[in-house]
């Protein structure tokens, strides 16, 4: 028998981003949590027969609590994400946080991110946070998609990385370019220009660190290329979305 679930969040927006991907904001009904750019909250949505939680790295400022927003990927074969693409704005949810350590460090060095897919979240969370605080991180952004319609928040970066109000460095890339017959930037899958990007602005283990979000395949081929580059375990932050292994 379906049980009632004391449901604690509205969703307040749904913006599609292309077809199965979506940035999806949530608005706490009682007292919002504070949280770290970089940490995520858990999403539930009653099942058949209990609530299915997953977990979503929150990609809004941690200054503006007004609502909670995410980047999410519909999975068709997944259990979570087919209820929430039921949903529509007004609807509650199950809503939990803040959870998780993938958080910038204070250690005042150059960040390199490098995010495949929906990983692309934190990132967008931590730029506006510090750039809400008025506080400038020297950050080279790489973002591997599918297809050049997948790459959220493009034009933000691109004006961001153009103007002078924040040091950015904005990579997008397709790895399926052939699909994609308007698209003139980089292609190949994240993890293939991540050693290019390095040499290009001069990043090394004596002035950066790297944070990688996202597909376990790209985190871990790029962790083997930090380690020949001589970058120490602990300059290498990571956050997985699902147990390497695991079909996709
Ligand atoms: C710390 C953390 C933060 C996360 N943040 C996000 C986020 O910001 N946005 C988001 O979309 N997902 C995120 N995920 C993944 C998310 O928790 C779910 O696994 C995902 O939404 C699918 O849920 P599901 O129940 O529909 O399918 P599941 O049964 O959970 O997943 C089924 C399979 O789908 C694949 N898969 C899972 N997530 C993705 C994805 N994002 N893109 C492509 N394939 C995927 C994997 O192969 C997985 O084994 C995060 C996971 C973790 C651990």
């Amino acid at each position: 028998m379906t049980q009632e679930y004391p449901y604690n969040g509205r969703l307040s927006r749904w913006e599609e981003i292309s077809p199965g991907l979506a940035i999806v904001a949530v608005q706490a009904i009682e007292e919002p949590f504070g949280f770290e750019p970089g940490q995520y909250a858990t999403l539930g949505l009653m099942g058949a027969e209990k609530l299915i939680q997953r977990p979503m790295s929150i990609s809004s400022s941690a200054d503006d609590l007004s609502e909670y927003e995410f980047f999410i990927r519909h999975v068709e074969s997944g259990a979570f994400t087919p209820l929430l693409w039921e949903r529509s704005v007004g609807d509650l949810i199950n809503l939990k946080g803040p959870k998780g350590k993938f958080l910038l460090q204070d250690d005042g060095r150059r960040a390199l991110f490098v995010a495949s897919g929906t990983g692309l979240a934190p990132f967008i969370s931590m730029i506006e946070t510090l750039r809400g605080r008025g506080l400038a991180r020297d950050v080279v952004l790489l973002h591997g998609v599918s297809h050049d319609h997948d790459l959220a928040w493009r034009q933000q970066l691109t004006e961001l990385e153009a103007g002078d109000g924040f040091p950015l460095r904005y990579v997008g890339t397709v790895s399926r370019p052939q699909q994609c017959p308007d698209w003139t930037g980089c292609t190949g899958r994240v993890e293939t220009i991540v050693a290019a990007q390095l040499d290009a602005h001069g990043l090394t283990p004596e002035t950066a660190t790297i944070y990688l979000c996202g597909n376990p395949d790209m985190v871990s081929a790029v962790e083997e290329i930090a380690a020949q580059r001589g970058f120490l375990p602990e300059q290498v932050r990571k956050e997985l979305y699902w147990p390497k292994g695991r079909a996709h």
